[in-house]
């Protein structure tokens, strides 16, 4: 059974394709079914809303299930900022490390105790019935001093899980314990649930 994945993110693509192989899926993305997803308007007020427009709009224009997750850090001195914001935060030309340095200069006065901040990924697949299976993965942390290692990408050079930044652990380490990783072993197991109940054809 073929699924499309509502993202123009490679990385997004192989991740979502590893898991959802060995459920017999196969997962393709807008361009290989010659759609573009750049007239979305991801303006919904949450990461669900936002995964759910995607996914939706993925659905209705290819006629397949559609998967879309939407993802960023909410940040507790900030009262939750940058939130669905966080690919855009520091305006559109901004780079991870202008991001990085806006939220450090808004901290600066902050005490360790108040630096809490945490990761969501919400995760929607539609289907051409209407069904849909949504989940919401989470990682909880502190924002660092400052930056501190080169891995990961976005805000893992200030995220600190553990006392560690997110930017200092292997992909693998991180997958563990992420708010990608835990959304998408909920998902995982909801689609398989979804998939026996309905008797669907894999
Ligand atoms: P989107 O889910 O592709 O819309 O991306 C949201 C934004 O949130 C990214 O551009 C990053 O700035 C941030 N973000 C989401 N997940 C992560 C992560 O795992 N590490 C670092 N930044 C992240």
């Amino acid at each position: 059974m073929k699924f499309i994945i509502a993202t123009n993110n490679a990385q997004k693509l192989k991740e979502l394709e590893r898991i959802l192989s060995p459920l017999g899926i196969n997962a393709v993305s807008p361009k290989q079914e010659g759609i573009s997803l750049d007239d979305v308007d991801e303006n919904g007020a949450t990461f669900k809303e936002n995964s759910y427009i995607k996914a939706k709009a993925a659905c209705e224009k290819t006629g397949l299930p559609a998967i879309a997750d939407d993802s960023g850090i909410c940040v507790d001195a900030l009262d939750g900022a940058p939130g669905i914001f966080s690919a855009r935060f520091a305006g559109d030309e901004a780079t991870d490390e202008d991001k990085n340095n806006l939220i450090l200069e808004k901290l600066k006065s902050v005490p360790e105790e108040k630096r809490g901040a945490h990761y969501t990924c919400a995760v929607t697949c539609v289907f051409p019935s209407g069904d849909e299976i949504q989940v919401e993965g989470y990682c909880y942390g502190k924002i660092a001093y400052e930056p501190d290692g080169d891995g990961g990408f976005g805000y893992d050079p200030i995220f600190l899980y553990n006392g560690v930044s997110f930017g200092q652990v292997s992909a693998e380490e991180k997958d563990k314990v992420s708010h990608r990783g835990n959304a998408l072993r909920m998902f995982k197991a909801e689609l398989l649930r979804y998939l026996e109940e309905n008797n669907v054809n894999k």
